[in-house]
C-alpha cells in the first residue's frame, strides 16, 4: 500500500479530494431529497383527501422537511431515507413511512403548549416531528437497545423537549398524565385501557387497532369533556404488534 501510494503519489490525492467532496455533496443530497420527499407526501396527501382523509397540513409538512430522517436510520439505510417506505432499524422493527408519521402527526392536532405521549419510540424520527410542534414529548420503547440508541439520537440533534424511557408503553405513563395527545406506533388488539385514562379531557388518540400481522384499522378518540369518547375510522394500516413485557 504504502509503495503504491509512494509510485502514485497524484491518486492518493485525488482520491482523498473525491471523499471530502463526497461529504459535502450528500449532505444537500439530503436537504434536497427532504423536499421532494415533502412535495410527495402533499401530492400524495391530495389524492388522499379524494377518498375522505383530510389533506396534511402545511404545519405538519413543514416539520417534516426539517427533521432529518437519515439520522434516525441504520447507516446502510441512510441512502433510502428519503423514500416514502418504512425501513428496517433492527431488532426487527420499522421506522414508519413518512406519510403515516406525517398523517398521524396531524390527525393528533398537536399545538405549541400540548403533552403528547408516544408508544413505540423506534428510532425516535416521530417524537422528533412531535417535537417539532408540540411542548413536550414523553417516549417509551420497549427494546432496550432501540429506546438508548433514540435517546441518543435525539439528544445528539438537541431535541430538548423529548423525554424517553424503556417499558412497556401499554401502561402509559401515570406521571406525567394527562396528555392532549396520544400516538401508539405499534398495533394493539384493542385500546389499551391506562391509555384512554390518560387521555386529557379534548384529547386525541391515535391508534392503529387490530389483530397482530393482519391490516389494522387507524383510529382516532377524542375524549369529549365529560370523558365519553369519540371514535373515528381512518384508513387501513399495518404496523407492528404491541407486544406486552412477561412479568
Ligand atoms: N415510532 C417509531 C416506529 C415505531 S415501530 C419511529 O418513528 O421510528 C413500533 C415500535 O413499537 C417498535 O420499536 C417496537 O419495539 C415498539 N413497541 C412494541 N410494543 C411496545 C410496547 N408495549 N411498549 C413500547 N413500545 C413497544
Amino acid at each position: 500500500m504504502l509503495s503504491a501510494m509512494a509510485r502514485f503519489p497524484g491518486t492518493a490525492l485525488i482520491i482523498a479530494f473525491a471523499v471530502a467532496s463526497g461529504t459535502v455533496s450528500a449532505q444537500s443530497d439530503y436537504d434536497s431529497e427532504r423536499q421532494a420527499l415533502v412535495e410527495t407526501l402533499r401530492n400524495d396527501s391530495q389524492r388522499a383527501s379524494e377518498y375522505g382523509v383530510l389533506p396534511i397540513s402545511e404545519r405538519t409538512l413543514s416539520v417534516i422537511g426539517q427533521v432529518p430522517r437519515h439520522e434516525f436510520v441504520p447507516e446502510e439505510q441512510k441512502r433510502y431515507a428519503y423514500e416514502n417506505r418504512p425501513l428496517p432499524i433492527g431488532a426487527g422493527q420499522t421506522i414508519s413511512q413518512p406519510y403515516i408519521v406525517a398523517l398521524m402527526t396531524d390527525l393528533a392536532q398537536v399545538s405549541k403548549d400540548d403533552v403528547v405521549l408516544e408508544i413505540g419510540t423506534g428510532s425516535g424520527y416521530q417524537a422528533a416531528v412531535l417535537a417539532g410542534l408540540a411542548g413536550h414529548v414523553y417516549t417509551i420503547e420497549i427494546v432496550e437497545m432501540l429506546g438508548k440508541r433514540a435517546a441518543e439520537t435525539l439528544e445528539r440533534l438537541g431535541y430538548s423537549n423529548v423525554t424517553t424511557r424503556v417499558g412497556d408503553g401499554y401502561a402509559g405513563w401515570p406521571d406525567h398524565a394527562p396528555f392532549d395527545a396520544i400516538l401508539v406506533t405499534a398495533a394493539p388488539e384493542s385500546v389499551p385501557g391506562p391509555l384512554v385514562e390518560q387521555l386529557a379531557a379534548g384529547g386525541r388518540m391515535v391508534v392503529p387497532v387490530g389483530a397482530q400481522n393482519r391490516v389494522q384499522t387507524l383510529q382516532i378518540l377524542t375524549k369529549k369533556d365529560d370523558g365519553t369518547l369519540l371514535v373515528k375510522e381512518v384508513i387501513s394500516v399495518r404496523f407492528v404488534p404491541l407486544t406486552r413485557d412477561e412479568d
